[in-house]
């Protein structure tokens, strides 16, 4: 393989997370080629200086292979179809790194056919949107070989703000669902009290400004500020993806025999969401579902709030 400052890059994937992360490679000074499904999503990306491929294949030129895509199943489409798929055709990258929140068996599946490639395979799935990502305050958790981690670490680290190093194999995929498990409850619990807070004759400006200001606020209630006070809900990540995440960390949670009552309720709560119309919206239209379940239908307080994500 060349020199970090030489390695080339592939990106398969060019969603509301994908793209903004490719974009972070390609202003690194990487040389990158990306794909996407729908070609027209690779255009922003060519703008910024990245060649755009024709087929996955054409990346297996490329030094290493990041991906995005949605679930388990497309991650096994794109690396493993016998006609399509990275891990399938003729030339192979070194090292495949995968950023989507998929399966432990999933991960386990792509890690050993690309092993049967002598294809290096990292785990490195993520937390915060795509306005996390360009304002530089991603967090990536990432497992497999340590000698792999060294090598493509300048490139993951030009993500964001941490990288964590959780081990050997799929334990980054075990971190980051159940880190979406928590995200999931922490919506749902901000979504009830803002609704009692209206139904009690308080506006959810003051609500998120208290909360963000104390021990309880984060990055996360921080960005979501603008959707719980504006109702603004253009999507950065869909109760549709929520649900999946959900759906695979209660499988673990069954696995082993651990009672999670709250999130079994949350992820019925996610579905709840998706049932009454918000699958496309993002995923905090938990609080409207809230709000109707509580006999009331809330309006945008058209406040003068910010979600914090100033670009560093
Ligand atoms: P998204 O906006 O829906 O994008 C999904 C991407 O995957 C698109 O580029 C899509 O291509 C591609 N794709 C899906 N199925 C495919 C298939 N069978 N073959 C080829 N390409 C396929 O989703 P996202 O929000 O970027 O999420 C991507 C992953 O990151 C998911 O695993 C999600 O759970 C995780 N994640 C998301 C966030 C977030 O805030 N959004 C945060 C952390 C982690 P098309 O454009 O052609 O549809």
């Amino acid at each position: 393989m060349s020199t970090q400052q030489n390695k080339t890059v592939g990106w398969i994937g060019l969603g509301n997370m994908g793209a903004p992360l490719a974009a972070r490679l390609v202003e690194a000074g990487y040389p990158t080629a990306v794909w996407n499904r729908t070609a027209s999503k690779a255009d922003p990306l060519a703008a910024k200086g990245a060649t755009v491929a024709a087929t996955i294949r054409e990346l297996g030129a490329q030094d290493v292979v990041f991906s995005m895509v949605s679930t388990s199943a497309d991650l096994e489409q794109v690396m493993l179809d016998p006609e399509l798929g990275l891990l399938t055709g003729d030339s192979v990258p070194a090292i495949v790194v995968d950023c989507s929140t998929v399966s432990v068996e999933t991960s386990r599946k792509v890690r050993e056919a690309a092993e049967a490639r002598n294809v290096r395979f990292f785990a490195a799935p993520v937390s915060g949107n795509g306005k996390v990502v360009a304002a530089g305050k991603l967090s990536v958790v990432c497992s497999g070989d340590e000698g792999t981690f060294e090598l493509v670490r300048p490139m993951i680290e030009s993500f964001g703000r941490s990288v964590t190093y959780v081990g050997d194999g799929e334990a980054a995929r075990l971190v980051k669902i159940y880190h979406n498990l928590l995200l999931g409850i922490y919506t749902q619990a901000l979504a009830e009290i803002l609704v009692l807070g209206q139904k009690s004759g308080v506006k959810r400006e003051a609500v998120m400004e208290f909360i963000n200001n104390s021990v309880m606020g984060c990055i996360f209630s921080q960005y979501k500020t603008p959707a719980m006070v504006n109702l603004d809900f253009h999507p950065t990540f869909t109760p549709v993806l929520l649900r999946k995440d959900f759906d695979l960390g209660l499988t673990e949670a069954r696995k082993h025999e651990v009672p999670m009552p709250i999130t079994n309720l949350t992820r019925d709560i996610v579905e709840s969401s998706i049932g009454h119309g918000f699958a496309k919206d993002d995923f905090a239209t938990m609080l409207l579902v809230a709000a109707a379940n509580a006999g009331i239908e809330l309006t945008s307080e058209n406040a003068d709030v910010t979600d914090g994500l100033d670009v560093e």
